[in-house]
C-alpha cells in the first residue's frame, strides 16, 4: 500500500495526468488510448479515495501528451475524467474531457446482426444523447445505450 501511496503522488516532470477517473474504468482507458502498446512510463492507480466521487482512479504518462480529439474518446467510458498537461513539473491546463459527437473504432455495436459484428468494419456511431448515453449505429440504425455498451 505504501509503495502504492508514493507512485500515485509522485510528481512527474512532463507529461499527462488523467485525474478523476472512475475507479472501475481505469483499464478500460488504458485500453481505448492503446497505452498497452505505448512505451512510456505508464503509472496509474484505482480505488484510490476522493473528495468528490468516493473513490477515483488515475492515469500519469511520461512525456505524453494527447490531441483534444483522442483524449475526448475516453469521455464515453470516464465522463468526470480531467486532463492535467505538465511540463516542468507546472500544470500547464487542466481541462475536463468532453462526450464527442461521434464514436469510431471505441464502442461495439450491441445489434447481434449489425454488419460490424461480422465483418472487419471499424463501428460509427452518432452521439445522440450525451448524458444517458445513446449511440446511434451507422451501419444498423440501432441504438446502443448505457445498458448495452460494450468497448472494444
Ligand atoms: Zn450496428
Amino acid at each position: 500500500m505504501k509503495l502504492r501511496k508514493e507512485l500515485i503522488v509522485s510528481a512527474i516532470e512532463n507529461g499527462t495526468v488523467i485525474d478523476h477517473i472512475p475507479s472501475d474504468s481505469v483499464f478500460q482507458v488504458i485500453k481505448i488510448l492503446n497505452l498497452e502498446d505505448c512505451e512510456n512510463q505508464l503509472l496509474f492507480g484505482t480505488n484510490l479515495d476522493s473528495k468528490k466521487y468516493g473513490k477515483k482512479g488515475i492515469i500519469k504518462l511520461r512525456d505524453k501528451f494527447f490531441k483534444s480529439g483522442d483524449i475526448n474518446k475516453i469521455a464515453l467510458a470516464a465522463p468526470t475524467a480531467t486532463l492535467i498537461v505538465i511540463k516542468d513539473f507546472q500544470v500547464i491546463e487542466k481541462k475536463q474531457v468532453k462526450i464527442p459527437d461521434s464514436a469510431v473504432g471505441i464502442v461495439k455495436c450491441f445489434n447481434p446482426n449489425c454488419i460490424t459484428n461480422h465483418e472487419q468494419i471499424t463501428t460509427r456511431f452518432k452521439v445522440l444523447d450525451k448524458k444517458n448515453l445513446k449511440l446511434l449505429c451507422h451501419y444498423c440504425e440501432k441504438i446502443t445505450d448505457n445498458n448495452n455498451i460494450k468497448y472494444i
